[in-house]
């Protein structure tokens, strides 16, 4: 189970370092393929040896080569994390067709994650791309029949739909509906119940813990749909767990 777990691993930080120029040319991403990447400070072409995923940050004491300026710590905090990903996915999976769809999946909804923290909107091509994949594969590799999925679907984007129309997007925005709808398609009914919950658990743990350290009030708005994505992973690999444990308590009474 293990054997593939480091070469798993390293192709993660590999896709976060590709992850990573996706999210920084958000706004021109045909540029890709024509551009190599540059320092966005001097412009300077970066060498391949300073392009290594996330040691090339280390090595190179976070500042460019060639002009000195600071490199964003984005580039390894995206990279580990891709790494992590992959290699828990991995373990979660194994080698088999499944993994390769919530590879795909969670590296663009790894995207949508960082894009929206930084800067509070959700890019809607890639958002559309993960419903399209996840009503295609959720229910055959997550498990459960069409029947859930759909129940699912419209539990997840129609909690958070309620949400964002009645609270006129104070709460909300249109975005989170659509990452909603993704939670549901890929958790199916019941596990969606619990996946809004602890998306909501998660939001509220984090959001004391900033209050508590004074960076934002109750007011000011948090991005939801980081939440709701760490919260579906959580649930398509423990959701189960809490559902007998649940169903079990229930029984008991
Ligand atoms: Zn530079």
């Amino acid at each position: 189970m293990t054997t593939w777990l480091i070469p798993i691993f390293i192709l993660g930080l590999i896709a976060g370092s590709f992850l990573n120029v996706v999210i920084f040319r958000m706004d021109d991403l045909k540029s890709i393929l024509t551009t190599r990447s540059r320092c966005q400070s001097c412009q300077k072409t970066i060498a391949w040896y300073d392009l290594i995923p996330f040691l090339s940050f280390f090595l190179l004491r976070a500042r460019c080569r060639n002009c000195g300026e600071k490199i964003s710590v984005q580039y390894p905090l995206v990279e580990i994390f891709t790494g992590v990903l992959f290699a828990y996915l991995y373990l979660m999976y194994g080698m088999s067709w499944g993994l390769v769809f919530y590879l795909i999946i969670f590296s663009v909804l790894l995207v949508v994650f960082v894009y929206d923290l930084k800067t509070q909107t959700v890019p809607e091509i890639f958002v559309w791309a993960v419903v399209v994949l996840s009503l295609l594969g959720g229910a055959y590799f997550g498990g459960f029949t069409l029947l859930s999925q759909i129940f699912g679907g419209i539990i997840g984007g129609g909690f958070l739909f309620l949400l964002v129309y009645f609270s006129k997007e104070k709460w909300m925005g249109w975005g989170d509906v659509k990452i909603g709808l993704i939670l549901g398609l890929l958790t199916g009914y019941p596990n969606a119940i619990f996946a809004l919950f602890f998306a909501f658990v998660f939001g509220s743990i984090v959001g004391l813990v900033m209050i508590y350290f004074q960076k934002k009030t109750l007011k000011t708005a948090i991005p939801f749909a980081p939440f709701i994505i760490f919260s579906t992973l959580f649930s398509l690999t423990y959701g189960q767990i809490f559902i007998n444990w649940y169903l079990n308590l229930f029984m008991l009474r």
